[in-house]
């Protein structure tokens, strides 16, 4: 099943579907390729490539300084297409508004599209490094809503400019959401009410930020549900496992780590404990998340292909 609403509404099967980060400039796709073979055993219906902003760096030349972007992870519609062609896998490629105008995303549209790529994860897009705040391009979007209505008016025929009978694209559309809101959000309820409007623009189905209480999701789709967002919600998941990501994890991606888990990890005498217990926790909240009846589970693996695979051994035996 190519498209993953279609494998949504069928219903039959838990959709698991693996994220994963193309690798920096100048280092081999092999690795990667090989990280996700690791992982291939745990049968992905669909595999997510994020996309990332360049960032921008000034060099000086006979004293005038020339602004140039660099772009540290390139390579997203490549490893799509890799992953189509060597893992018989669907790719799900992250589209971001940032450093884009309409124009380059049409064109991007039309590249995916005649690569038979089907689906894409709207987004609006993290600043690069050292920039403190979402700039758009000129004529590029300011929020994600825009760029899903872009990908829909596409999947219309209806291009920017005028075309004597343009042909239509199909892709499916999904979106992100955060089960704690996103950080530059006033609330909860303003974030939910500009996610809706991502879902009335043509969204089929959501993806959410980590995050690592069971209340927390439970509590985000009630309240999702009661402004009308019908949509699947798949809760995404990233293993925490170490010393080092009690830290990290707040601070790059504004989600809580709660008392328990914070304990485990720093009860722990060996980075082996700490790995098992953050495991374990990571079990009981996929447990209880199946139980509550998730149409998904989606895995930040970040890259991490032997760790992840370890910790989808225990996540998942049997559960899928
Ligand atoms: C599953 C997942 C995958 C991700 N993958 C990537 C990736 O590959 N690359 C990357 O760079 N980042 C990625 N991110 C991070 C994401 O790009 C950032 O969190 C970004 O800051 C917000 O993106 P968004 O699409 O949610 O933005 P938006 O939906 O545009 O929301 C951004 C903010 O603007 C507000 N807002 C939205 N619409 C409006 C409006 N019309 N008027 C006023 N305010 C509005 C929202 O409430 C929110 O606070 C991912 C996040 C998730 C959860």
């Amino acid at each position: 099943m190519a498209k993953v609403i279609d494998w949504l509404n069928q219903n039959r099967k838990l959709l698991f579907s693996l994220e994963i980060t193309p690798p920096d400039r100048g280092k081999s796709v092999d690795d990667i390729l090989t990280a996700i073979e690791t992982l291939m055993p745990f049968e992905p219906q669909f595999i997510n490539v994020t996309y990332h902003q360049p960032h921008m760096v000034y060099e000086e030349k006979d004293g005038v300084i020339t602004r140039r972007p660099r772009r540290k992870k390139p390579g997203t519609v490549g490893i799509c297409s890799a992953i189509k062609n060597r893992f018989r896998v669907e790719p799900v490629p992250h589209l971001i508004c940032g450093s884009f105008n309409r124009y380059e995303t049409e064109d991007t549209l039309i590249d995916l599209h005649f690569l038979g790529i089907e689906n894409i994860l709207a987004l609006r897009g993290d600043p690069p490094p050292g920039q403190p705040r979402y700039i758009p391009e000129k004529d590029g979007h300011q929020y994600a809503c825009q760029l899903v209505e872009q990908i829909a008016q596409l999947n219309r025929g209806q291009y920017i400019d005028e075309l004597e009978d343009p042909f239509p694209t199909h892709f499916c559309i999904g979106v992100a959401a955060y089960p704690e809101k996103h950080f530059e959000s006033p609330n909860l309820e303003k974030d939910l009410f500009y996610l809706k409007k991502k879902v009335d623009m043509g969204a089929e189905y959501i993806i959410t930020q980590m995050f690592y209480d069971f209340r927390l999701y439970r509590d985000f789709v009630e309240k999702a549900r009661a402004m009308g967002i019908q949509v699947p919600i798949i809760p995404g998941l990233k293993p925490l496992v170490s010393k080092k990501q009690i830290m990290s994890i707040p601070s790059s991606f504004h989600v809580n780590i709660p008392a328990e888990l914070v304990a485990l990890i720093e009860e722990a005498r060996t980075r082996e404990q700490a790995f098992a217990s953050g495991v374990r926790y990571l079990a009981r909240l996929v447990e209880r998340l199946i139980a509550y009846g998730v149409p998904g589970i989606h895995v930040f693996t970040m890259g991490q292909g032997r760790a992840a695979k370890a910790l989808l051994e225990t996540v998942f035996a049997g559960k899928l």
